[in-house]
């Protein structure tokens, strides 16, 4: 990059240490976790932004895209660089906008919204609303590391999600502010319905700063384990308690054999050629869960109270993505696929995918609420991956069988599923970001010459 940007912006922070330029530092702070995908490795590997600079304020970040808007400079968000699909990824160089100083967490109000910057960690905003009797309603298993604004723009749901959703549904995410990539950024508030402009726009249609999101009543929790001899009946329980509103959980994951055998620092919990059931489960229904599951021919193998994110073993680091790193630690080969299988149909759905790939693919089930309230058989499936076109011939089977896939092999927004079909992101980065220089190349179907034409929709 042009010296004179560099010294430009370090003249827009007045302070040298926050404009990062050395090579390995830029490096870092322009990957995230795109290697799970063999298919990304290959597309992403290399790609590095040019200078990484670290505002701490709204004020210092219009400053930026002030600048970089009139010279045409590329800018990436980033928070804590825990995405999977080389979201935060810088496809031409320009500026990494790395959030993790603004971290600060405004309040939790009474009525249980929290208000925050986008670099605050969750796992710091749950302990913070757990000391005022909130939790939050979910998480990615990456809690401890990830941060606020990165899984609004690029996450979905985890734990949590099989009592609340995922974090589009319910109202769970109230307002977003975002900052606008025009000559004069403007600081617009989205509320209700309008957040859904900003959810899961990879940042491609303006800088998140400041976030209002539901919370719940804070539960006590504890962790069980139940080993079932067959994943048959490991999903039959799972399903049972899962989809039984009775029951008071937060996680619910299911593992056929061998994924547990992965889980090398938990053995104790695990037992060879069994499926698995991870519970979360309110401690007050600890000992009835346990008395069904023994009825139903389960065998407890832990089960423990919940003291937070510092409880060891901490079940949920093996649960979401996180049971995919599990298996390519264990064997580089693995990749995965992100599906969600008819509840009416899901045992017929399994069988004709094992009749058709066998143990190339291998069913880790995280159960959640649908935007309708129904409970369904959400799933991260493990992919003995062999070849681009044996993956993409699964994708299509499951579609063909009625699964559907949020393909996590894909660079952009429109390829990975969350994109919605009003097209709202779209609009909004029309609007917002006219030149295409946020995160460009992650909206495909954003094109310069449409952009600033449409209207802000009513709502
Ligand atoms: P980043 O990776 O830094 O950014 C994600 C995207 O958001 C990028 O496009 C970035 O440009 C954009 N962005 C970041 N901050 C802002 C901002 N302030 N304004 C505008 N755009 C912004 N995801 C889930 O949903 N559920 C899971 O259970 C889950 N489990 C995971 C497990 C593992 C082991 C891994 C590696 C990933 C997992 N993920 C999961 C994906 C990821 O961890 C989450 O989506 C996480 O919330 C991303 O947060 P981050 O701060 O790391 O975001």
């Amino acid at each position: 990059m042009d010296p004179i940007h560099i010294a430009a912006l370090s003249s827009i922070l007045g302070d040298d240490s926050r404009v990062l330029t050395q090579p390995q530092v830029v490096q870092r702070l322009s990957r995230d976790f795109y290697w799970y995908s063999p298919v990304l490795k290959k597309q992403l590997d290399g790609k590095v932004g040019e200078v990484v600079v670290q505002p701490l304020n709204s004020g210092e970040i219009v400053d930026i895209l002030r600048y970089c808007h009139a010279r045409d400079l590329p800018v990436t968000t980033r928070g804590a660089g825990t995405g999977n699909y080389g979201q935060a990824v810088p496809l031409h160089g320009g500026v990494v906008l790395d959030l993790a100083r603004m971290d600060r967490i405004e309040a939790i109000q009474p009525n249980g919204v929290a208000v925050c910057e986008p670099g605050v960690r969750l796992g710091v905003l749950e302990s913070e609303a757990r000391k005022a009797g909130w939790e939050l309603r979910c998480y990615p298993s990456t809690i401890v590391k990830a941060s606020v604004g990165g899984f609004l723009a690029g996450g979905s749901g985890g734990v949590g999600s099989v009592a609340h959703g995922g974090l589009r549904d319910f109202g769970t995410v109230r307002a977003i502010e975002v900052i606008t990539m025009e000559a004069e950024p403007r600081i617009v508030r989205h509320e209700g319905e309008a957040v859904h402009d900003i959810l899961h726009a990879w940042g491609t249609n303006g800088v998140i700063t400041r976030i209002w999101l539901a919370l719940t009543p804070a539960v006590e929790w504890s962790q069980c384990v139940v080993a079932f001899d067959n994943f048959d009946a490991a999903f039959n329980f799972s399903e049972s308690v899962a989809t039984n509103e009775a029951w008071i959980k937060r996680l619910v994951t299911t593992f056929e054999w061998p994924i547990p055998s992965f889980f090398a620092p938990i053995k104790q919990c695990v037992r060879e050629g069994k499926a698995l059931i991870f519970f979360l489960i309110a401690s007050a229904q600890l000992m009835e869960l346990e008395t069904a599951a023994v009825n139903a021919n389960g065998a407890i193998t832990y089960s423990g109270s919940y003291q937070g994110l510092r409880t060891v073993p901490l079940l949920s680091d093996y649960t979401w993505n996180h049971t995919t790193l599990w298996a390519i630690k264990s064997d580089p080969s693995y990749t995965y696929l992100q599906t969600g299988f008819n509840p009416d149909t899901v045992r017929e759905q399994f069988l004709q995918l094992k009749q058709k790939f066998g143990n190339e693919i291998l069913f880790h089930i995280e159960f959640m609420k649908n935007a309708e309230g129904r409970v369904i058989p959400g799933a991260i499936p493990l992919v003995h991956y062999v070849s681009e076109e044996r993956l993409n011939e699964m994708i299509d089977f499951c579609r063909n069988i009625g699964v559907s896939v949020a393909n996590p092999h894909v660079n952009n927004v429109e390829g990975g599923g969350r994109y919605r079909s009003d097209n709202a992101q779209l609009l909004a980065k029309q609007r917002y970001d006219p030149k295409g220089l946020l995160n460009p190349g992650k909206m495909i179907t954003f094109h310069t010459e449409h952009a600033a034409l449409e209207p802000a929709p009513t709502r």
